[in-house]
C-alpha cells in the first residue's frame, strides 16, 4: 500500500509512526507532515528529506487519502474544525492516535460522515515496539480498516476493538501500562540493590529481566500462568518470593490500578 498520509502534527508520535511506515517500505514522497513548529519540520527534513513537510495544514491535507491527526488532545478541537473545508473537500480516512479524544466529535469537529479510527498506541512505538489498541467507526470499510492497520503495525502490534468505548481499558492496560512496567523494573532494582548489589549491577539484571521474560513469554505458546509455574520449583526461592508478592495483593492491587486508571480516561473523554 502508498496511498498518501498527511500527518497533522509530526511530533514525537508521527515521527516514530512515518519512521515505522519508512522503515516498512512505505514510498517517503507519498508522505506529507504538517506542523507550525519549525523545529519539528527540521527534524522530519533531516531524517526523511523526501518527505513533503509544511506549515499549512492545507497544503498536506489537499494530497491524502489518510489523514493521521496527531496533534495533543487539548488543540484538536480547534485544528479540526479549522480544516474542515479542506476535509470535506477530500474525505479521507482520517486516523486519530489522540488520547481521550472520541471519534463522534472528531467527525462533527471535521464536518460530519467521515470513516474515523481512533487508535490508542504507547509509548514503546517510539522504538517500534508499541501495543496499539483500534476501533472504527461504521463508515470505515474493509480497505480502510486495513489501511489504518498496516499504519500502527509499522510501529509494533494492533489489536481491534469491538467497541470504542474499550478504548478506556486499553488506555489503562497498554496506554499507562509502560509507567507500570517501569515501576516494576524501578522496585526489582531498588530491591537488588537494598540486597547489596551495585546499583548499576541491579539496574542491568533488573531490566534485561523484564525484557527477557516479556521476549520469552511473546515467542512461547504457553501462557504466563504456565511459564510462571516452569520457574517455580516446589521449596524453592521462586515460591517464597510469589508467595510474598501473592499476599502482598499484587493482582488485586492491579485491579484496582487499572480500574483507576478506566475511569480517569472515561472522565477525560
Ligand atoms: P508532540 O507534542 O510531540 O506532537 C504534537 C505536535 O503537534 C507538535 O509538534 C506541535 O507543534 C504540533 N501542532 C500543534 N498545533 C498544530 C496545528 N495547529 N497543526 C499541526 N500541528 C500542530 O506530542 P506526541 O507525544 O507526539 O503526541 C501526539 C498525540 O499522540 C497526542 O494526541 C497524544 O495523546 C497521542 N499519543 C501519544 C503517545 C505517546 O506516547 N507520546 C501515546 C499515545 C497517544
Amino acid at each position: 500500500m502508498n496511498e498518501n498520509i498527511a500527518f497533522i502534527g509530526a511530533g514525537n508520535m508521527a515521527r516514530s509512526l512515518i519512521g515505522g511506515l519508512v522503515a516498512d517500505g512505505w514510498n517517503p514522497s507519498a508522505l506529507w507532515a504538517a506542523d507550525p513548529s519549525e523545529d519539528q519540520r527540521a527534524l522530519v527534513g533531516r531524517h526523511w528529506p523526501d518527505i513533503h513537510v509544511t506549515d499549512v495544514n492545507a497544503e498536506a491535507i489537499a494530497h491524502c487519502e489518510v489523514l493521521v491527526l496527531a496533534v495533543k488532545p487539548q488543540v484538536m478541537a480547534e485544528v479540526a474544525r479549522a480544516m474542515a473545508p479542506q476535509v470535506q473537500a477530500r474525505k479521507p480516512l482520517v486516523v486519530s492516535i489522540a488520547a481521550g479524544v472520541r471519534s463522534e466529535d472528531i467527525e462533527r469537529w471535521l464536518g460530519g460522515d467521515l470513516a474515523v479510527v481512533r487508535c490508542m498506541p504507547n509509548t514503546p512505538a517510539l522504538v517500534g515496539s508499541g501495543a496499539t489498541g483500534l476501533a472504527a467507526n461504521t463508515r470505515v470499510d474493509a480497505r480502510q480498516r486495513d489501511l489504518a492497520e498496516s499504519l500502527l503495525r509499522a510501529v509494533g502490534m494492533t489489536v481491534w476493538l469491538e467497541d470504542e468505548a474499550q478504548l478506556d481499558a486499553v488506555t489503562a492496560l497498554s496506554g499507562s501500562g509502560p509507567a507500570y512496567c517501569f515501576l516494576f523494573i524501578e522496585a526489582l532494582e531498588d530491591a537488588g540493590t537494598a540486597l547489596g548489589l551495585p546499583r548499576e549491577t541491579a539496574r542491568l539484571l533488573a531490566l534485561q529481566t523484564a525484557f527477557g521474560a516479556a521476549k520469552l513469554a511473546l515467542e512461547s505458546d504457553e501462557d504466563a500462568a504456565t511459564l510462571r509455574a516452569r520457574v517455580t520449583s516446589r521449596g524453592g526461592t521462586t515460591e517464597r518470593a510469589l508467595a510474598v508478592l501473592e499476599a502482598g495483593e499484587l493482582r488485586e492491587l492491579m485491579q484496582r490500578a487499572l480500574t483507576a486508571a478506566r475511569d480517569r480516561s472515561h472522565e477525560l473523554a
